[in-house]
């Protein structure tokens, strides 16, 4: 207890010689009720120099039973009541102890019983019977008495206002939490019904608690249809049986939250999702972290997927013909030449240039090149492998890398494509002949120690060279 507290509850037994005009503060209130106009001066006369907590004492008189329920309907102030048995009836004042305490509802203020005739009302069985403070018989009130017996009351009365006060102050505090958590919940749940994203959540059992607009427009339902179902099923497959085992691996105690892919055949095609899921934990219930159940939360990524593979394709392909571009062809022929050497297999690479292609492109303008361009890689294209890497370095120039392909193998297949290519006929116009085309091409295999691609390029690129000074239309290694 802080000392002021202390303080302000200390009895003060001094007498005070001024008590009201000392401090300025009203004085308590003392209601003394009965019959005998002697009883109220007496009081009077005994209270005057009495004072608690810097506070004297103001005495409002009623004499009777009657008057005093009209003083009480008034004031519900006052916290001590001087109360005479025999009034206008032989049970007035106890008659009025049970309108104090039921009808007015009235527990706090202090009630004093003061007897006449002790005969009337045995004191013990007053006592228990009636909810009251202390019980005198008139003789017994000395000034110290009665000032030790209304300092009780006083002191019951405070304490029982303390409560009073600090019930009703946690009982606003309550109302106002309970109001607060409403906005809480208002707002999450507005949160949620306007996510753009489909979100659901379901309780530990897995059934649907919660599913927001996205949800159902994604999946076609309305409000009620799927609550309280299981997940598994009503979500369509395959997403029902990954997020069956996603809350599954988030129940046995693995992260709090994980990612999986799923597809789902939708009515606007074939959609591709990421959905989160997150364990929802609560302290509220007793156990700390008992799981409330799982949210999950859908990210549709199917046309940044789209979007994500047509970028790939661009900064991988040639624009023109369609085959890997010098990059992406160096990269590919990379990665198969590291693996070649670890595993000790054989790969070879073609180097593959267009003869006078210079001529093509004076004789018949640049568009009848690129033309030429394009059946000439088409032809190439459609006579090697699959697991061929094939790529336009620049111009009228490519290369192709042949995994597991030795140099005969290699010497095979570039006679092959320039056969392809010879036998392009490229229709010109009414009254032309046909464009035909020729290609020299330059082979290599991958020597040990090559970790390369321009090593084996370079000894592909002087077969290439000769084969050109040789008279062109030919292989050479
Ligand atoms: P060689 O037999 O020695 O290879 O002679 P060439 O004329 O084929 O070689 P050169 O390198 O002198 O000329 C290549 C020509 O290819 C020059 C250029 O106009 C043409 N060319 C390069 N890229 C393109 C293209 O994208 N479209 C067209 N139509 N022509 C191209
Ligand atoms: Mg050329
Ligand atoms: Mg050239």
């Amino acid at each position: 207890m802080s000392k002021s507290t202390d303080d302000r509850t200390k009895l003060s037994l001094r007498r005070a010689t001024r008590p009201r005009e000392a401090d300025g503060a009203a004085p308590w209130p003392v209601l003394v009720v009965d019959d005998d106009p002697d009883v109220h001066s007496m009081t009077r006369v005994l209270l005057r120099d009495f004072s608690f907590q810097g506070k004297g004492f103001e005495v409002i008189s009623a004499m009777s039973g009657t008057e005093a329920r009209a003083v009480l309907a008034r004031r519900a102030d006052i916290p001590v009541m001087l109360l005479d048995v025999v009034m206008e009836t032989p049970d007035a004042g106890l008659s009025l102890i049970r309108h104090v305490r039921d009808d007015l509802g009235n527990r706090r203020l202090a009630i004093v019983l003061r007897t006449g005739q002790p005969g009337e009302a045995p004191e013990r069985d007053v006592m228990l019977a009636y909810d009251i403070n202390d019980y005198r018989s008139k003789t017994e009130l000395t000034a110290q008495k009665l000032f030790t017996s209304l300092i009780g009351g006083l002191r019951s009365w405070i304490y029982l206002s303390t409560i009073e006060a600090m019930a009703s102050t946690l009982e606003r505090r309550v109302t106002e939490r309970t109001c607060q958590l409403d906005e809480a919940r208002r707002f999450a749940e507005s949160l949620v019904e306007l996510l753009p994203n489909p979100l659901w959540f379901t309780d530990p059992d897995g059934s649907l608690r919660l599913y927001n607009r996205a949800f159902r427009e994604m999946f076609g339902v309305d409000s009620g249809d799927w609550h309280g179902q299981p997940t598994h099923g009503v979500l369509p497959q395959p997403l029902a049986g990954l997020d069956q085992m996603a809350d599954m691996s988030l129940k046995v105690g693995g992260p709090g939250g994980l990612a999986f892919e799923a597809s789902l055949d939708h009515q606007d095609g074939q959609r591709t999702l990421v959905v989160n899921k997150g364990l929802v934990r609560s302290d509220c219930r007793g156990t700390a972290d008992e799981p409330m159940g799982t949210i999950g939360i859908v990210t549709d990524i199917t046309e940044r997927k789209h979007m994500e593979s047509q970028l790939r394709h661009l900064a991988t392909t040639d624009e023109l013909t369609g085959c890997l571009n010098r990059r992406a062809f160096f990269v590919a022929a990379e990665q198969e030449l590291e693996r070649a050497s670890r595993y000790g297999n054989a790969v070879s690479v073609l180097m593959i240039d267009i003869d006078h292609f210079k001529q093509v492109n004076d004789r018949h303008g640049h568009a009848v090149g690129d033309k030429a361009l394009k059946a000439a890689t088409a032809a190439i294209r459609a006579n090697l492998r699959e697991i061929d890497s094939f790529g336009r370095l620049g111009g009228e120039e490519f290369a192709a890398m042949l995994p597991e392909t030795t140099l005969a193998g290699a010497l095979l297949v570039a006679e092959r494509l320039r056969q392809a290519v010879e036998a392009i006929a490229l229709p010109l116009g009414d009254d032309q002949p046909p464009l035909r085309l020729t290609t020299s091409l330059g082979v290599a295999e991958r020597q040990p120690g090559e970790v390369a691609v321009d090593q084996v390029l370079a000894r592909a690129d002087t077969a290439l060279y000769r084969a050109k000074a040789e008279g062109r239309n030919r292989v050479l290694a």
